[in-house]
C-alpha cells in the first residue's frame, strides 16, 4: 500500500502516514504558533483525521481558543517536535507540521492566517543575505 504523505519527528519516535490529499495549507502566525514553534509561525496541512496514521509516543498540550473552541497540540514525547493540532470546532479534521512531512514539493501554502500578529522581523519576498547551509560565524566576545 502506497501512501500519499508520510512523515516523522526530529528523533524519529513518531512516524505517520496519510493516505488522503490536505484540504487545505495554511500557514499561521497567531501568538500561539509563535510560542509553540519558537519561531514567528507554524505551516500545517488540515487533513481528514481518519486518513491519518500515527505511531509512537505523544504528549499533548490544550488550550482555549480566542473563539472559545479547545485547541489541541500534539508533540513527540521525546523530542518535542510538533506533530499536528486539532480544533474542537473540528473534530474530525487535524493540521499536520509542514516541517515534519516527508516529501512537501506538491504542497504550497494556501492561505496566511493571523497576519496582524506577525513579527516585524519575519521577512518574506524581501531582500535578506541568504546562505545555503549554516554560515561560519561565532558571537564577538
Ligand atoms: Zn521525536
Ligand atoms: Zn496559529
Amino acid at each position: 500500500m502506497s501512501y500519499k504523505y508520510s512523515g516523522k519527528c526530529l528523533c524519529g519516535n513518531i512516524t505517520y502516514v496519510v493516505d488522503s490529499q490536505p484540504i487545505i495549507v495554511a500557514q499561521c502566525h497567531c501568538t500561539e504558533c509563535q510560542r509553540l514553534s519558537g519561531t514567528g509561525h507554524s505551516v500545517g496541512a488540515m487533513f481528514l483525521a481518519c486518513t491519518v496514521t500515527l505511531s509512537g509516543k505523544l504528549s499533548e498540550f490544550k488550550y482555549s481558543s480566542s473563539q472559545g473552541s479547545e485547541v489541541t497540540k500534539v508533540f513527540c514525547a521525546n523530542c518535542g517536535s510538533p506533530i499536528y493540532g486539532k480544533n474542537s470546532r473540528m473534530p474530525d479534521h487535524l493540521t499536520l507540521t509542514l516541517g515534519t512531512m516527508e516529501d512537501t514539493s506538491k504542497l504550497n501554502v494556501e492561505v496566511v492566517i493571523f497576519e496582524r500578529d506577525k513579527q516585524h522581523w519575519e521577512q518574506f519576498g524581501q531582500e535578506v543575505v541568504a546562505f545555503a547551509t549554516q554560515p561560519d560565524w561565532k558571537p564577538e566576545d
